[in-house]
C-alpha cells in the first residue's frame, strides 16, 4: 500500500480500470490481474471503502471469527496488489466513452485510457441533517441491521425511516434488542401495510410518527438522541444504546450520469452478468441496482464484472 499516494509511476493505458477500491473493485481487481489484464483501481478517499470505517465484520465468511473492518480492507487491497493490480488514490473528474475512445480523467488533469471499465464506487447514506450527526457514525449510529444487530443484544435502540428498509428491519432487530422506537417525520408510514401491521403487532416496537431527531448526544458513543415533535415542535431528550437510520442510500453515481443507464434513485442498472447498457462498462457491488448491499454480495459481483471484461476484452483481439 505503500505507493497508494504515488499517482507518477502509473501507466497512460490500461487494459482494466476499476473505479473504488472497495470490497467489489478490489475484488474486480483481483480477478483481472489474475487473467493477466493490466490493471488500475483508483480510489478517491483510502483503500476497503465502507469497510475501512466499520468496527467488527462477523457475516464475511471464511474469516472464521469477527475482524476488524480496517483489517478485512486491507486483505481486499493486499490481495489484489499482490495478483499485480495497482491501486492509486485518484479523483476522478471525467468519465469518457466514445466508442472506442475510453478515459477517465484525474483531477491533476492526467488522462488514463482504457479497454473496459468496472465501477465500483459504492454509495453514500443519506443523513439527517442532525446535530453531531456526522461524529458518531459507526459509534452508535449503524445503517445496516444485518451487519450490527449483535452489538445491541438487549439494547434499547431507535430506528428512523418511515418505507419498507425501517419498518422490516424494525421487526428483524427485535430478534436482538430489547425495545425500538421507530421514529419517522411524517404522521403515516411509505412502507406496506402488511408489514406496518406486523410491526404494530410487535410489542418490542414502539411508534414515533411526526418525529424527528434533532441532536446526537454522548461521550465515544451515541447514548442519547433529541427528539421533536414536528407538530407541537417540544423536544425531549431519550436516552439510548445506537440508533440505525434506513432514510436511503445516494449511489455515487454523478460521473456516469449521460453515460450509462442509471435508474431513478441514480444506482447502475445492470443484469446479473453486471454489463450496464454500454459494451465494455460493468458495475459492482452497492452501487448496482440490486437487493442486497453486503460485502460478500460486492465481492461476488467484482469477481462476475472481471469476469466479463475478461471476455469483452478477448472479443476486441
Ligand atoms: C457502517 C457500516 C457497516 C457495515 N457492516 C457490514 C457488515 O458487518 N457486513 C457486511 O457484509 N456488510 C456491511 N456493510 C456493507 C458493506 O460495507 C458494503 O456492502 C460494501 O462495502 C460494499 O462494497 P463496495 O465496494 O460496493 O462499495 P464501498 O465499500 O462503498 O466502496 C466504494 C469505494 O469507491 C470509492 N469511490 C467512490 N466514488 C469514487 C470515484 N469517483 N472514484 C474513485 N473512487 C470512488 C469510495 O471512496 C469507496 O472507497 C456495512 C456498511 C456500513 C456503512
Amino acid at each position: 500500500m505503500d505507493k497508494f499516494y504515488n499517482i507518477d509511476d502509473i501507466n497512460n493505458e490500461y487494459d482494466v480500470v476499476i473505479l473504488g477500491a472497495g470490497p467489489a473493485g478490489c475484488t474486480a481487481g483481483l480477478y483481472t490481474a489474475r487473467d493477466e489484464l493490466s490493471t488500475l483501481i483508483l480510489e478517491s478517499k483510502f483503500p476497503g471503502g465502507h469497510l475501512a470505517i466499520t468496527d467488527c465484520i462477523e457475516n464475511y465468511p471464511g474469516t472464521g471469527e469477527a475482524i476488524s473492518g480496517a483489517d478485512l480492507a486491507m486483505k481486499f487491497a493486499t490481495q489484489a496488489i499482490g495478483a499485480g493490480a495497482s491501486i492509486r488514490n485518484g479523483n476522478i473528474v471525467k468519465v469518457h466513452v466514445d466508442g472506442d475512445d475510453r478515459s477517465v480523467t484525474l483531477d491533476n488533469g492526467k488522462v488514463i485510457k482504457f479497454k473496459a471499465i468496472i465501477i465500483a464506487t459504492g454509495t453514500k447514506p443519506k443523513l439527517l441533517g442532525a446535530e453531531n450527526e456526522e461524529d458518531f457514525i459507526g459509534k452508535g449510529i449503524s445503517f445496516c441491521a444485518t451487519c450490527d444487530a449483535n452489538f445491541y443484544k438487549n439494547k434499547d435502540i431507535v430506528v428512523v425511516g418511515g418505507g419498507n428498509s425501517a419498518v422490516e428491519e424494525s421487526i428483524y432487530l427485535t430478534k436482538f434488542v430489547n425495545s425500538v422506537t421507530l421514529v419517522h417525520r411524517r404522521d403515516e408510514f411509505r412502507a406496506t401495510n402488511s408489514i406496518i401491521t406486523k410491526a404494530k403487532a410487535n410489542p418490542k416496537i414502539k411508534m414515533l410518527l411526526s418525529s424527528a431527531i434533532t441532536k446526537f448526544s454522548g461521550d465515544k458513543k451515541v447514548s442519547s438522541v433529541t427528539i421533536k415533535d414536528l407538530k407541537t415542535n417540544e423536544e425531549r431528550e431519550l436516552p439510548i444504546d445506537g440508533v440505525f437510520l434506513f432514510v436511503g442510500w445516494i449511489p455515487n453515481t454523478t460521473l456516469l450520469e449521460g453515460i450509462i443507464d442509471l435508474d431513478q434513485d441514480k444506482f447502475v442498472v445492470a443484469n446479473k452478468s453486471t454489463k450496464t447498457d454500454v459494451d465494455g462498462i460493468y458495475v459492482a457491488g452497492d452501487v448496482r441496482k440490486k437487493e442486497l448491499r453486503q460485502v460478500v454480495t460486492a465481492a461476488s459481483d467484482g469477481a462476475v464484472a472481471a469476469k466479463f471484461a475478461e471476455h469483452y476484452i478477448s472479443s476486441l483481439k
